[in-house]
């Protein structure tokens, strides 16, 4: 009698490592695994992102949402809520399609000190839409031909979150983080040119306005060899933040001679000269030295707030997912209650002030208390536990203050 073998390929029992039986034939795993693929991508297909899946939230809908994660930052969160509500009707207006009124693109720049929530407002906003969402540090990109990526493997990446899923990638969010180091240094083109800054500026200009662009699936570097895969950024929003070190200044300068030209002394007294970013328009960031065909790409400009005590108070204990929430809920799987007093809360944030280390010094701080109960409780007999501000005084004391700095 004849060996059994695979009823898809033919292989016999003895080629293969496994061959499954069902009610009238057998499957060898090379066409289980096989079979496996196309299935995914099938289902890949047949799932592709519609329009109409989008939910379009209300502004105000939007921004209820940015509340339970991000603390403060009213401003920003108003201006992204408005950016993202227009860029989806946008969408949606384009699958109308009225040649009459094109609704313009709305990508966005936010400006404010680092550690004051960018990252975390454009990965809420990711969270809320369920598109693909990337975040990208400028300071790796660099013109073609020198050494760094290519502006292109921006959206390499974004094609990675969405499973190389296309049309996925196309209404996706990219998060552009550190704009301001790919700045000219020179705010007049004509003394010093910096070619690299502004060759990052040229190119990244495609993207932002929309284009088809041959993306390397892979990021890095295009090579001859490689298989391009054509991405179209016209739907695609961008999100760029950055600290903009300085740019107060620009502010002062700008507002001074405006209130000298029109000899309206008034104004300047009114100016909070403590929160300076809240007045940035675009011509500071022309002085700071992005190209104005950039800034024009980016017509929603706003600003973050730098977190002050109570900010940081709140950071701690009120997201949805806050630190303090995520120590509660750790300990909380090995049956173990954990609560903090306020006093030791209170310690926590002085600390991070004290360090300057804003709101991403909570969680070192944090850390550098909790080593020790996490390393240890899991193995002993405690069902609760409280953190006192003498046991985190104690704890911070113990370790490297010079660590937490860094
Ligand atoms: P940025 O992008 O402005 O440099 P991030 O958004 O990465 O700063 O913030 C760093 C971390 O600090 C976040 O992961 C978050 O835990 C915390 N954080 C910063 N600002 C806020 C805020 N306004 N509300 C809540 N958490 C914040």
């Amino acid at each position: 009698m004849a060996g059994k073998k695979c009823s898809f390929c033919g292989r016999e029992e003895k080629d293969v490592n496994l061959l499954l039986a069902g009610i009238s034939g057998h499957i060898c795993e090379n066409c289980v695994e096989q079979a496996g693929q196309i299935v995914k991508e099938e289902l890949k297909k047949k799932g592709s992102f519609s329009l109409n899946d989008l939910q379009l939230r209300k502004p105000s809908e939007i921004k209820e949402f940015l509340d339970q994660y991000v603390i403060g930052q009213d401003e920003a969160k108003k201006f992204l809520s408005v950016a993202v509500y227009n860029h989806y009707k946008r969408l949606k207006h384009a699958s109308i399609a009225d040649d009459e009124v094109e609704i313009e693109k709305s990508n966005i720049i936010l400006v404010g000190e680092t550690g004051t929530g960018k990252t975390l407002l454009a990965r809420t906003i990711a969270k809320l839409l369920h598109v693909p969402f990337t975040i990208v540090d400028a300071t790796v990109l660099t013109e073609a031909g020198y050494v760094g990526e290519d502006v292109e493997s921006i959206l390499s990446r974004l094609l990675q979150v969405a499973d190389y899923n296309v049309d996925m990638a196309e209404k996706g969010i990219v998060f552009i983080d550190e704009i301001d180091k790919i700045a000219r240094k020179s705010d007049n083109p004509s003394i010093t040119r910096d070619v690299s800054g502004e060759g990052v500026q040229q190119a990244l200009l495609k993207l932002l306005e929309g284009s088809v662009v041959n993306v390397p699936p892979q990021g890095g570097r295009k090579h001859p060899e490689q298989k391009m895969i054509q991405v179209n950024t016209k739907n695609i929003l961008f999100v760029c933040g950055g600290a903009f070190d300085g740019i107060e200044k620009k502010i002062a300068q700008r507002l001074n001679t405006k209130v000298v030209g029109y000899g309206n002394s008034k104004k300047v007294a009114n100016i909070n000269k403590a929160n300076m970013l809240q007045y940035i328009a675009p011509q500071d960031l022309k002085s700071f030295g992005l190209i104005p065909e950039i800034i024009g790409r980016l017509p929603v400009l706003t600003y973050l707030q730098p977190l002050d005590r109570d900010a940081l108070r709140k950071i701690l204990t009120e997201p949805k997912n806050s630190i303090i929430k995520q120590y509660v809920k750790m300990f909380d799987v090995d049956g173990i209650k954990l609560t903090f007093s306020q006093e030791a809360l209170d310690y926590i944030v002085d600390k991070a002030v004290e360090f300057k280390l804003g709101a991403r010094g909570l969680r070192s701080i944090c850390e550098a208390i909790m080593i020790d109960p996490m390393f240890e409780f899991p193995s002993q007999e405690i069902s609760e536990f409280t953190v006192t501000k003498e046991y985190a005084e104690q704890k911070i004391e113990k370790i490297n203050y010079q660590m937490l700095k860094a």
